[in-house]
Order: C-alpha cells, then structure tokens, then sequence
C-alpha cells in the first residue's frame, strides 16, 4: 500500500523539472502523473453538496454539462440540521459517488464563516459560529473519506465575501482570526485531517492567502498538524515559488508550464531550496497515491437510496420560523392553494462553482399533492415572476383569486439566483418586490398564509405579520419538495435550527459599516463579535436568534449536572442534562450548550456555543444528554502569549433551546493553569502590582508613603482609592513628591520581576 511506499527514493529517481511539474495540475481537474515512473494522476472536483464532474475538460465555470449526481441541500441548510451522524452519511454518499466517477478528491466543504448576511457565498458555508461550522465540516470529511476519496476543505483563511474575491485584503486582528476565522478550520483539520486544504483567493493581513507561510505553515502544518496538501483555489496563485516555499504544494488548475518555470527559477537563485520542493513534492505524492489506491473501481450507487438520503438531510435541515395558531401541520384533505413561480421551478442549489446537474428532481407539487390526501384539492397559481422583480397585475390577480377559494396558501418565496451566487454579493437583504407584495395581496384574502422560503442566506421580512407560517426550507437540493411536503403535513416533525442569526434589517448586522471595505481593504473592524455574539453583547434583537427553530412538539429540560464545582483548566469538565419530550408527537430536539465567562479581564461575548447534540424523543420519552468540556471550551486566545489561555474564576454554562432562550444554568470554578510570568513595567499599574504578594506589599508599602495617605483614611478614601487603582508605577514619579524616584522606581521593577536588584 501507499504508505510503505518509498517516496523519497521515488523522488530520488525524478529530475528537477519533473518535481516542479508536479506542482501543479495537467488540466482544470487533474493532478500530474510521470509514466516513466507510474506516477499516476487523480481527479478533484467540486463539491461540496455533490458531485460536478464536468464531461469534458474544459473552463471550470460550469459551462459544460456535468454528470448526473445527487443534489443535496447547500450547507448553509445542511448546517442547520446539527445532526453530525446525518451529515457524516451524506459524506459517504457523496464518497460512493465519486468513486463510482474515478473522482479522488472532493472539492469542499467550505468553512468561511458568515460574517456579513451579503456574501454571495453563504449558502455554501455552514455558520457564523466557528464551532458549529468545523463540526459540521468534520462530520462531512469523515463521511466523504470514509469511502476513499479525500476531502478539500476549503477557502483557507478568511475569505468572507465574494466582492473583489480574488484581490480583498481581509484585514483581521490576530485574536479574531484565532477564535473566529481560523477556528473553524482548525476544528475540522484536528478532527478529520481532510486530504488537502484550499487556500483562499484573498490576502490575509496583506499577503495572499497562496503566499502566506502563517497561515500555510506556521498553523496549518506545524501547530493543527496537516498532514496532507494544500492546493490553490482555483488562479489563485500569484507568485508560484513564494507560494511554494510558503506551503501550497499544489496550483490548480495548470500553469500551463509558467508555475515550473517560476520554481525552477527560484531554486536556481536561490529563493528557495530543492529539499523544500522535494517536501512538497512527497505531500503530494502521499495523496495522489491514497487516492489510487483506495479506488474502487466498478463502483456504482442507487440513486433512489441517495434521493431518500438527500430528503432526509432536506427535512432536518429546513427551519420552521413562524406557527401561530398551529396553522401547520396542515390538515390532510383540504383545499389549498399553492402560489409562487418558485413551486413551479424552485431554487434548490446555489449558483457557482457548485452547480450540478441531479439524478432527479422532485416536483414540488406533486409531492403535496401526495402528502395533501385523496380528498385534498391543490390549486397552483403562479403569482409573480422570477426574473422581475415588478408584480404582475394578472398573474397577482389569479394568485388572490386561488387563495380566496382555498382553506390555506402555501406561498413559495425567496430569493431568485440572480440575487445570489457565487463570484458577488448582494447590495441588500430584500426579496424581490414582487414577491412582497403578493405576500401581502394574499394576505388581504387569506388569514392562513404559509410562507416557505427558498434562499441561501436571511431575507428581511417585513411582510412577516401577514404569514401565520414560515418553514425556512433553504436551498433543499433535489428532493426539496418531498421534504417540504412531509414537514407542511407532519409526516416530518421540524427539527433545524439556524446556524446563523436573522437580522431584522442589514443596518443591524455586526459588520455593516466596514464590509465590504475600501478597494481591496477589507477591515474585520468588529472584531471577535460576529452573529450572535454581536446580537448578544449589544442587546439588539434579532428577527430569529441564532440556534432558533420550532417544532411541532415540546421539549422541557432538567438535572443538569457538572461532576465538578471546581476544577483545574487542564481537567475535562462531564456536563448532563435531561431533555423530555413533553409534546404529543416524536420529534427531534438540538440541544446547545454555551459557556459564559462573566467576569474576565479581556472582552469576550456574553456566551459562545461551545457543545450540541441532537436527539430523537417520543412523546414522554427523557434522554440524557452528555457533553465533555476541555481547556479550549474556557479559554481565549492570548495575543502576548501567543496561546489559549483560561482566566480562574466563575464560568457560567448555559443549556439552551437557542442561544436565545436559555432553559439551565450552572456554575463552575475554573483554576488557571497559566504558568505565563506576570512581567512588570514602568505602566504596570498599582492594580496590576497587586495581585502578587510582593507587589501588594509593595503598594501598601508606597502608599503609606504618599503625601496624601492620610487621606485614605478620610471621607474621599473611595475615590483616592480608585484614582490609585490604574496609576502606573511611573506616575508615582511624579505624585510622591519626590519620595520616590526613578532609581528606586528600576529597582522596584526588577525586584517585582525576580531579576537581581544589585
Ligand atoms: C471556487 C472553488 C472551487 C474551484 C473549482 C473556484 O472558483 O472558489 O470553491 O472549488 O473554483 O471549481
């Protein structure tokens, strides 16, 4: 097999060109082979929620057709399913897939975090929560790599908008890219070390995300231990022998011989050495030949099986928004009316690099007609057109007239693709003005208005009071309608739960007044205060909060227990809870566990998502729920050490319905390990100094000393008292009338520092 394999005497055997040439592809989708030596080559392909290998080799845009594959839902629903076992088969499905098409190598998942509502992208990222994202993404690489085909997780690093995509600088502090942007690679690179890791097209604090050794090397490689390659997104490199010695092994698609040129010319002066291309060139061979070896070949899939797949992932990852007067489930039997072009002709995938062609396709109408009962009758009025976005008098008027006759309607809506996709952002989070005023055309004539909403990110809903329903069914994939139809009438109980705040209006989201930036700068001026986070902290409320999602049974929760009260931050925390379902039918319920640090000398957000776990429950049934906390679950990065670091004190952990409807909460004492020295300077303040016993005595020392001690025996001992707090030891130059002078003031700090006072 592969591994026993000698790469480094196969290496031996190559010439300096050959091991150049295999640092980029033959074509658009392939790696380099040298038959003399039986290098052979490995295809990668998009991805992430299936499969589009394109027939012939040609431009990779998607001009030209690709086979047929499964669609499943675009991550952004799948995310909202937080079913880690449900996503980890469709991996293995998508897995199946690519081996029955010689594929090697899955292009996705992609792990950007949703920063800004607008990036053209979201459908194709999970969450704005870095937890939730790279747990959902390991679970997907786990499942595709379960079968033999590697994963590419992707665009590395901070690549979260679509503006100017190839040219943006992402300008991010170093504690915002740890905890937010980084993390949620860093999760799923731990976990599931998927095959290969694609840069992103961007610049990251100035250097293309190609280039850049940080990000490439220093953390990818050396702190999370990649053990695969990195391969380009797409054109994405810049200069090919910066990018090599940086870390990306692999340029896609082919340089057409100008990246070897580039490489051949760097060793030749120097800029980089051969034992470094030798490096690299092992990387990759290390896959290519994991790839060869795990074929399969022969393989084939059912396709009804992977359609039954994807309507179950479908149905788990659409969010019931809204049911007032439990207007759904809809009853069986009844008249309704089924409204709106997208019923007709849906949006169930993302626009982009994405795009595939699907086995099949569910007809939306169809299904509620089956789900609906014998009895049901199902009017279908069209209601608006896609590509307008003015309503249509006529098309209007047949849509009221339908639904006035009807018990129900049942509204499609959402957001055509010329509102999303991948390559640009949207200016706004309206849906079409058409749309809008039909909502609330229907309205006028039809109380039980049910609103199914067909998008890859969140809409502003200011028509919002006219629905009694609204099922966020996202982009469903191919058997979208089915899972549609088994949630409107209950043969499916709702159980997604968004992965991503809805803001009432644009103005609201955390990033707004910097994205998309100046140019190509994009300053992350908000900081580690992304969704909920920012929603939390600023006390602005969302339209649906992050972690959000009803159902049409109820669960209640109790017994939560730590194994602890205290303990040090290097232990593992055991937290468990009960969680009943209190409701008349089966469903399912996600449970989110958030940890909050109150007090703490750093910013931090008043909570962050730090467990889930999704469970099924029949009506009365009670599970208990475990979860394993560890240093990481406490800490924030520290930039001065350049580590995780926990503060000690009370942490607070908080068992949520949402991140928003907090049902437990507990307590636990949390020692630091920290052994970082506190080091003292001429600003350390008086406080600072404190908190070792030397530099209590110290103050207390100093302060019996000053001119106005007395004073903090009087009444305006309070405020001496707190004007003394944040004085630093070089003010006390200046306030001790001269007892104290600069010569002491140096020995003091090296006494308080444990060097030699002398
Ligand atoms: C996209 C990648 C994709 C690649 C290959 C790029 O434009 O950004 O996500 O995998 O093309 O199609």
């Amino acid at each position: 097999m592969h591994e026993s394999r000698d790469m480094k005497s196969l290496i031996s055997q190559m010439t300096l060109e050959e091991k150049a040439s295999l640092c980029s592809g033959s074509d658009t989708w392939h790696t380099r082979g040298i038959e003399r030596l039986g290098i052979p080559s490995v295809m990668m392909t998009d991805g992430p929620h299936g499969l589009r290998k394109q027939k012939a080799s040609a431009d990779h845009l998607g001009l030209f057709d690709s086979v047929p594959s499964t669609c499943f839902p675009s991550a952004a629903g799948v995310a909202s399913s937080w079913n880690r076992a449900l996503i980890q088969r469709m991996g293995e499905a998508l897995g199946i897939e690519c081996q029955a098409e010689e594929v090697g190598v899955l292009l996705g998942p992609g792990v950007n975090i949703k920063r800004s509502p607008l990036c053209g992208r979201n459908f194709e990222y999970f969450s704005e929560d870095p937890f939730l994202s790279s747990e959902m993404a390991a679970s997907h690489i786990a499942g595709v790599q379960s079968q033999g085909v590697g994963a590419s997780l992707k665009h590395f690093a901070a690549n979260n908008q679509e503006h100017r995509r190839m040219t943006s600088d992402s300008v991010v502090d170093e504690r915002t890219l740890r905890e937010i942007y980084l993390a949620s690679f860093e999760g799923a690179v731990k976990q599931a070390q998927p095959w290969t890791v694609m840069c992103a097209y961007n610049k990251v604090n100035g250097e293309y995300a190609s280039e850049n050794k940080q990000l490439l090397t220093d953390i990818l490689k050396d702190e999370w231990g990649h053990e695969g390659f990195v391969v380009s997104d797409w054109g994405a490199v810049e200069d090919r022998a910066k990018g090599l010695a940086a870390g990306l092994e692999l340029e896609m698609p082919a340089s057409n011989g100008e990246g070897d040129l580039r490489i051949l010319e760097a060793i030749r002066n120097g800029e980089m050495t051969e034992k470094e291309l030798d490096d690299a060139v092992e990387r990759i061979l290390k896959i290519v030949f994991r790839a060869v070896d795990s074929r399969r070949p022969g393989t084939t899939f059912d396709q009804a099986a992977h359609h039954r797949l994807a309507r179950e992932v479908a149905q788990e990852s659409m969010v019931l928004l809204m049911n007032e007067d439990d207007i759904l489930p809809l009853r069986k039997g009844s008249k309704l009316a089924i409204i709106g072009a997208m019923a007709k002709e849906p949006r169930y995938q993302g626009s982009g690099s994405s795009q595939i062609r699907p086995t099949q396709m569910d007809d939306i109408i169809a299904e509620l007609g089956k789900s609906a009962g014998e009895a049901a009758e199902l009017v279908f009025a069209k209601g608006y057109e896609s590509d307008a976005d003015e309503a249509d008098s006529q098309l209007t008027a047949e849509a009221v007239k339908a639904a006035s006759d009807a018990e129900a309607a049942v509204l499609f809506a959402g957001l055509p693709k010329r509102y999303e996709s991948e390559g640009f952002d949207r200016r706004h989070l309206r849906m079409p003005a058409n749309q809008i005023a039909l909502i609330e055309a229907i309205a006028a004539v039809q109380p039980n208005l049910i609103v199914v909403l067909c998008n890859g990110a969140p809409v502003e809903m200011p028509w919002l009071a006219c629905a009694k329903g609204v099922l966020e069914a996202y982009l469903g994939g191919q058997a979208m309608g089915g899972a549609v139809a088994d949630l409107l009438f209950g043969d499916a109980n709702p159980s997604g739960r968004l992965a991503e705040t809805f803001p009432v209006q644009l103005s609201d989201n955390p990033s707004y007044l910097f994205y998309p930036g100046e140019g190509d700068r994009s300053e992350y001026r908000e900081g580690i205060f992304v969704g909920y986070r920012y929603y939390d902290k600023k006390n602005v409320q969302p339209l649906f909060p992050f972690g959000y999602g009803l159902s049409y049974t109820a669960f209640a929760y109790s017994d939560l227990t730590l194994d602890k009260k205290t303990m040090r931050d290097t232990d593992m925390l055991q937290v468990s809870v009960k969680v009943t379902n209190t409701g008349p039918r089966a469903g399912k319920e996600v449970v989110q566990l958030y940890v909050s640090d109150e007090v703490s000398t750093v910013i931090r957000p008043d909570k962050e998502l730090k467990g889930f776990d999704k469970v099924e429950l029949e009506p009365g049934e009670t599970k208990t729920v475990s979860f394993e906390l560890n240093k990481r679950c406490f800490a924030y990065y520290d930039t001065e050490a350049e580590e995780w670091t926990v503060e000690s004190g009370v942490f607070k952990l908080l068992i949520g319905h949402s991140s928003r409807e907090i049902m437990l909460t507990e307590e636990v004492s949390v020692i630091s390990t920290s052994d970082r020295k506190l080091s003292f300077h001429r600003n350390s303040t008086l406080s600072e100094l404190s908190r070792t016993p030397a530099g209590e005595a110290f103050v207390q020392r100093l302060i019996a000393n000053l001119p106005f001690a007395s004073a903090l025996h009087s009444e305006h001992a309070a405020l001496l008292k707190a004007f003394l707090e944040h004085m630093p030891l070089r003010g006390l130059l200046s306030f001790s009338g001269g007892k104290f002078t600069e010569i002491q003031l140096a020995a003091v700090i090296r006494g308080l520092n444990g060097e030699d006072a002398s």
